[in-house]
Formats: C-alpha cells, structure tokens, sequence
C-alpha cells in the first residue's frame, strides 16, 4: 500500500517527466521499492519542525540528517525525502528530493523490533553529505509542505479503508467461533454479553464503512478535504483499536494465542491511531476548520 498507493503518487503528482518514465515503470514491476521519510528521532507530529537539511551547492544539493520509524526503510531503492531547502524557514523551507540506494552517504540503519506489523521493515536512515543532483528535486523548491498536506488526505483514507476492513474481517471471525465455542453447556453465542456487543460491534462497523465508502467516492471526485480525511482516519482507527480488543475477549485465552487472527489483528492495530498524523494530531485538525 505504501509503495503503491502513498510513494508512487508523489511521482506521479510531482515528478518530472523524466522522473517519471525513470522510477515509475520500474516501481510498477516492483524492481524499484519506494519509501517515504518525514518523520525524524526528534520530531514526527510537527512536520515544520523537521532538521534534515538540503542546502544548494552549485548543480547539486548536499542531505544531511536522520529519519526513523520509515516504513520499507529497508528495503527501499528509492525513498522521498522530505528536507529543508532553506532551515531558516517554516514550511515554505520545505522540499521534497529523491534518495536513491548506493548514493554515497546514505546508511540504512536496522530494522526496528516493533510490537506489530512484524511483515513490514520498519528502518531509520541516515544522510551523511550525500550529494543529490538537482534533478532528484520532487516538484517545485519550498513547495515540499503543501504536497504533503495534499497528499495526505489518501494517506488518511487508505489507513480508514484498512481499519473498517479489519473491523469487518475480525467480526466475521469472532461470530463464528462464539458459535462454536461452548460454556456452561452452550455456545457463547446464547449469552446476553456476546450478542450485545457483537450486535454494538457490527452497528459501529456497518456505520464506518458507510462513512469510509462515501469518503471514497468523494475522493475519487477529488472532492474528500483534509477535515473529512482526518475524521474517517480518527474515528475507523478508534473503532479497530476497541473492536479488536473486544473480540479478543470473546475468545478468552485463545484470543490471546498468535495463531487465532484476532491476536495478529490485536498486535497491528495499535499502530494505525499513531501513523500517518496520530489521532490527537487529526483531533487539532478537525478542530481548525471551525475554530
Ligand atoms: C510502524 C510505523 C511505521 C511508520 N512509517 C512511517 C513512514 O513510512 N514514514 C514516516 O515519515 N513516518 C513513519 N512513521 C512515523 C509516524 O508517522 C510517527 O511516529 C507519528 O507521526 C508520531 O510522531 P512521533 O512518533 O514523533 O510522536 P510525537 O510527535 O512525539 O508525539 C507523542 C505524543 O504527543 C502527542 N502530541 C504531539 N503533538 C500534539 C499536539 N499538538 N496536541 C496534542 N497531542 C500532541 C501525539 O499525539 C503523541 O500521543 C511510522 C511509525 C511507525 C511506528
């Protein structure tokens, strides 16, 4: 998702043409695996905040600075950047550049022991005066914040689709062992407790698909705004984070064996109210658009 639906986009969006016919076609064939690097071991939550530093010298542009927590960090051949063309200032200071694998200067560090998510690398990278040609430039010089807030609203969503997804697919899961696990001399099913909170579950489920599905079609007119983004992002990731751990109750100490896929979907969940803008950082933006 990452590679396909968050790294490509910026090239598509924001590259030249001939970046565009050099990355893409080998990004679609997989030979070329993208990453996204924002976040730094200072400051993830406040973007303008950022350190990496991309300053101009002649043809070229010379990195230098640290990112942690970037998913496919890895693996990565090419990695979007996000640095301060200018440190003086704010956001307007902020540009996007292309790093390549084997550029010299560039390390990649290790693959962080995350609670969840064990599939995907997760890597810090480091930038030690890496020289980056000028037409490793994304887009225009200082425009680097405005693409990303752009470019975010299908972050939001894609993290939305996958919330209600799961919700979807853990209930599904949940409903059919409580009708086959027994107590007392019959299925849980029968008890009060685990109709009422499935039958809640579901409701709560069947309300973020809808809300998710009309952001989609919204998006697909390019109509979904960053407010709407980071609501559906919110409120489905909240609803997964309680979801998971309600079903997992309802399977007792089973739910709690790696082997059941509510304890993997326990384990991955946890990070999806903390990337891609935590869930305090969609609460100031909701915030914004009427206050
Ligand atoms: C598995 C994983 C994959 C990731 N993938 C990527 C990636 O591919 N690329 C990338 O760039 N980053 C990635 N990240 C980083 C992720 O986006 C950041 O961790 C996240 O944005 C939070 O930043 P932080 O960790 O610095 O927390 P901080 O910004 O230090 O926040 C700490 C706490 O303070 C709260 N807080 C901060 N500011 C405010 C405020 N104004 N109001 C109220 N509360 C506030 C936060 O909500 C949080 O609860 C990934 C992280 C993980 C764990």
């Amino acid at each position: 998702m990452l590679h396909s639906e968050i790294v490509a986009p910026y090239i598509f969006k924001y590259g030249s043409d001939e970046q565009k016919s050099r990355w893409l076609p080998k990004m679609a064939t997989g030979e070329l695996i993208g990453a996204i690097a924002m976040t730094e071991p200072g400051t993830g939550s406040d973007l303008q905040a950022i350190k990496t530093t991309c300053i101009k010298d002649g043809d070229n542009y010379i990195l230098n600075g640290q990112k942690v927590f970037i998913t496919n960090g890895y693996m990565c051949d090419l990695v979007v950047v996000v640095v301060k063309t200018d440190p003086e200032q704010g956001a307007s200071g902020t540009s996007l550049v292309v790093v390549e694998a084997g550029m010299e200067g560039f390390t990649k560090g290790r693959k962080l022991k995350k609670v969840g998510l064990k599939a995907q690398d997760t890597s810090e990278l480091f930038f030690e005066n890496v020289i980056i040609p000028k037409e490793n430039l994304l887009g225009q010089e200082g425009m680097g914040f405005a693409y990303l807030m752009s470019e975010l609203v299908q972050e939001r969503l894609l993290i939305a689709m996958g919330a209600v997804s799961a919700c979807e697919r853990i209930l599904h899961h949940t409903i059919e062992y409580v009708k086959n696990r027994e107590a007392f001399g019959r299925p849980i099913s029968k008890f009060q407790n685990t109709r009422f909170k499935l039958a809640e579950l579901a409701t709560e489920t069947k309300i973020g698909r809808t809300f998710v599905d009309d952001c989609l079609t919204k998006h697909m007119k390019k109509e979904l705004d960053v407010t709407t983004a980071a609501m559906a992002k919110l409120w489905t990731t909240d609803l997964q984070v309680k979801l998971v751990d309600e079903c997992l109750q309802l399977h007792g100490g089973y739910g709690y064996m790696l082997e059941y896929p509510v304890a993997k979907a326990f384990v991955d969940s946890r990070i999806q109210k903390i990337y891609g803008g935590t869930n305090e950082i969609m609460k100031e933006l909701i915030s914004r658009s009427f206050l």
